[in-house]
């Protein structure tokens, strides 16, 4: 069997935080516009998880990218 390494298109579909499928649009070679990263909120804790060879090379994954609740942190409006 060919000793292929993962093809670069599926690797740039991947999540590198679980792997998953990323849902990159440009990955898929569609307009960076349809990402759905470009109206997500990207955790940037999620960001840093990536390895410094890893971060602008591919995209996070919905799950992985998009900002956890975290409920310590609700707005304590109306005092
Ligand atoms: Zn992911």
């Amino acid at each position: 069997m060919p000793a292929t390494r993962t093809d670069s298109s599926t690797w740039a579909q991947q999540c590198p935080l679980c792997g998953q499928r990323n849902g990159c649009a440009v990955a898929q070679g569609l307009p960076a516009a349809q990402c759905w990263c470009i109206t997500a909120d990207i955790d940037p804790k999620a960001l840093q998880r990536l390895a410094p060879a890893e971060r602008g090379q591919r995209c996070i994954c919905p799950a992985c990218g998009r900002a956890e609740p975290d409920p310590g942190a609700r707005p304590n409006r109306g005092d």
